[in-house]
């Protein structure tokens, strides 16, 4: 293992690694810098991340070595938090805000590692001004959303700043071989410089338990076939379909119940089109909207459950099936994120052949009629994706990238 000690200013610009996971913006990606952030200091590395969404304290410690810092709060230069859809405008800004930080405080980082193409713009700017190393993690790519989902168009200034950030970048962290394939071929980026790391699950938290003891707990039915969906109501997503797929299973004389976790409040449209849409299938009793649920509180959802179905268009990451699957709960999924990498068809879940509605049916109904193997056998398909040894894998590329900059430049002292 790397000993070297290093100080990194992880950027998490538009979705604050505090905040209400399971809405809008803020998902697998404050997940996983959380929990990077936490084995990265448990390691003994010191961590300050930079957020300009949420309201909270300007500076906290959220775990031995990590501060969590609020660039909304730097001398009122930016307001109160920007939303997703001001940030474009004001990145300049914001990274004058990191900047006045890193030297009021007389902060030294070894490198910058950002999240999400909001971050990697600042990034960009970072490591130019500090001649720093810049590692980054889109999570997603505006190009490959466009491809992949008719629900999505993302704007030209994306696609062009996600073009820029894979020339400037000195590192890239992607999840999955699909996605090097990708940004080395639509957006130029070196395949030297990538490096596929998937993201990691917390095996501690999510542990198997009793699935009738867990049912109960949740006031869940115990006869019922149960399926769960944890995750953001994004349109990418295609929650929807789930529903319309519920109800044909029923039609077709099927005991089964759909739990939603996450998505936004009631109220909300996203929200209030999926019950409109539970509702117009005569649903009421048979999906359960269980809101966003604090990840302490996640385990005996996905133990509940008899298959855990994410039917996306697109996924970078895909956490959600390494958690239930850490739970031996097991997962039908498209083709997406780590999917195609765990799931050995007919043991720990099913890759559906897409997310048409035609499709989910037959996929869970397949599930249904597959016994299901033994929670050891389960959990056992993730047990190498837990988070201490994904955190040392992420080191690895810290360490190449400081150590033999890939540019003159980075060799200056900052
Ligand atoms: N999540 C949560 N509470 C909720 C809904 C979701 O804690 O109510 C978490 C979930 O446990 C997972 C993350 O949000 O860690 C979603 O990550 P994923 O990679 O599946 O999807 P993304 O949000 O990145 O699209």
């Amino acid at each position: 293992m790397n000993t070297q000690k290093l100080n990194i200013a992880m950027l998490s610009l538009h979705s604050s690694p505090m905040g209400p996971i399971g809405t809008q913006d803020t998902g697998g990606m404050s997940v996983y810098v959380r929990e990077l952030s936490r084995w990265l200091g448990a390691r003994g590395h010191r961590i300050d991340i930079f957020t300009c969404a949420g309201d909270g304290a300007s500076e906290v410690e959220l775990y031995p070595r990590v501060r969590l810092i609020h660039l909304v709060h730097l001398g009122g230069r930016l307001g109160t938090g920007p939303s997703k859809a001001d940030l474009p405008a004001r990145l300049p800004r914001v990274f004058e805000a990191l900047d006045s930080y890193k030297r009021s405080h007389r902060r030294h980082y070894s490198l910058i590692h950002s999240h999400y193409w909001l971050s990697g713009v600042v990034g960009c700017m970072a490591r130019e001004q500090w001649k720093c190393p810049h590692v980054t993690t889109f999570h997603t790519l505006a190009a490959r959303k466009n491809r992949d989902s008719s629900m999505e168009n993302e704007p030209d200034l994306r696609l062009a700043s996600e073009r820029r950030i894979a020339d400037r970048a000195d590192r890239f962290i992607v999840p999955v071989q699909d996605e090097s394939r990708f940004i080395e071929e639509t957006y130029g980026a070196p395949r030297s410089k990538i490096h596929i790391i998937p993201g990691g699950v917390d095996l501690e938290r999510f542990m198997p338990m009793d699935r009738c003891a867990a049912r109960r707990q949740l006031n869940l039915p115990e006869d019922a076939f149960l399926i769960l969906y944890v995750g953001r109501f994004a349109p990418l997503k295609r929650v929807d379909r789930l529903v319309s797929a519920v109800a044909r299973l029923r039609s077709q004389g099927r005991k089964v119940q759909l739990v939603l976790v996450g998505g936004d409040d009631p109220g909300t449209p996203s929200r209030q089109a999926l019950e409109a849409a539970a509702s117009r299938l005569q649903l009421e009793d048979a999906v359960h909207f269980a809101g966003r649920v604090a990840q302490e509180a996640l385990p005996a959802y996905y133990n509940a459950a008899d298959v855990m179905v994410l039917p996306s268009d697109y996924e970078s990451f895909g956490l959600v099936l390494l958690e239930a699957l850490a739970c031996g709960t097991p997962v039908a999924a498209t083709r997406v994120g780590v999917a195609p990498q765990i799931v050995e068809e007919g043991i720990n879940g099913t890759l559906l052949a897409s997310n048409r509605v035609s499709d989910l049916v037959s996929g869970i109904a397949g599930m249904m009629r597959t016994k299901r193997a033994a929670v050891d056998r389960l959990r056992s398909t993730v047990t190498p994706y837990g988070w201490p040894g994904i955190a040392d894998a992420v080191v690895d590329v810290y360490v190449s990238v400081n150590t033999n900059g890939t540019d003159p430049a980075l060799t200056e002292p900052i």
